[in-house]
């Protein structure tokens, strides 16, 4: 037994050491992209539940074609450019990214409400983050309600000074913050009221329980109100099937988004999105 134990050591070290490799060619290559200029923006449409060919927005969402490896997912990428400090540098140039490609839709004729992009909880420990998103905005002449700002429960968990202050700052700008992946993380319903927030994301774990699960549509309805009490619109996610979708609208649900409607798609597929909803 106590060999067994040793061999099983020495795999375990052995994977420990594969992981760390890979980690460290991951990062390697995440660095070289971002030099690149090599990852890409894709678009998901949000659309207005009383008018589903209407745009509420659409979000914009990392992607990284890898030469050799094709397609890596940011559930993988992100998380790497956090540990290695490279997500805020990431951040800025697809924010920049964002509004410039909102800004060539709107002089194209292209009616895009606005942009919605997801922030990282690590770039709110910069003091001048919340200066270097409204010097982005300028860039393309654009204005603070053209970006929608998704922060997830973890920033509004952080009790650091500086976090707060961007938060604050953000908000005077007339910035609109979205909580992201709501009702996942931990949740406390006392911050929605002391921080400036103005949608939720209700999680797909909701969403794709509503047919099957009591619960979740319990869970669902409290969410409605407590948003429709404080003036907060919610944006349900990963909507896939018209019966979540007919739920959410009978239920006053305003705004949705998910694969029924359009799945994260590169610009000129938005475009001729647009174009194919176009009355
Ligand atoms: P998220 O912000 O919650 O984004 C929603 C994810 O759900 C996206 O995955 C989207 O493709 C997927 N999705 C949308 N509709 C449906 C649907 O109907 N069904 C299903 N099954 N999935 C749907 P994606 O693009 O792989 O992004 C995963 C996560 O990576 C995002 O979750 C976000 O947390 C993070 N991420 C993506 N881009 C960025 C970025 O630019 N910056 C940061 N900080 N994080 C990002
Ligand atoms: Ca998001
Ligand atoms: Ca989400
Ligand atoms: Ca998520």
């Amino acid at each position: 037994a106590k060999s067994d134990h040793r061999h099983s050591l020495q795999l375990f070290s052995a994977e420990m050491n594969r992981r760390a490799q890979e980690r460290a060619s991951l990062e390697r290559a995440l660095q070289q992209a971002l030099s690149d200029r090599s990852l890409m923006l894709h678009y998901q449409p949000q659309v207005l539940s009383s008018s589903p060919g209407t745009l509420h927005g659409v979000e914009a969402l990392a992607r990284w074609n890898h030469p050799q490896w094709g397609m890596v997912p940011p559930s993988q990428f992100i998380p790497v450019a956090e540990d290695a400090g490279l997500i805020h540098e990431l951040t800025l140039w697809l924010l920049d990214e964002a509004c410039r490609q909102l800004a060539a839709w709107r002089a194209a004729g292209h009616d895009v409400p606005c942009v919605a992009v997801n922030l990282s909880g690590r770039s709110f420990h910069r003091p001048e983050f919340a200066q270097e998103i409204s010097d982005a905005l300028q860039r393309h002449g654009l204005r603070a309600s053209d970006v929608l700002l998704e922060i997830t429960e973890s920033v509004m968990m952080d009790a650091r000074p500086v976090t707060l202050q961007n938060i604050e700052a953000l908000h005077h700008q007339g910035f609109k913050l979205s909580l992201d992946d709501f009702g996942t993380g931990y949740s406390s319903l006392s911050y929605l009221h002391r921080l400036p927030i103005s949608e939720l994301k209700l999680d797909m774990a909701f969403v794709q329980d509503l047919t099957t699960s009591a619960t979740a549509r319990a869970l669902t309805v409290s969410v409605l109100s407590i948003a429709h009490s404080l003036g907060m619109v919610v944006v349900a996610e990963g909507v896939e099937t018209i019966g979540q979708q007919q739920w959410l609208q009978t239920h006053g649900c305003p705004v949705m988004q998910g694969y029924l409607f359009g799945k994260p798609l590169p610009p000129d597929e938005i475009e001729a999105w647009l174009c194919a909803q176009a009355p």
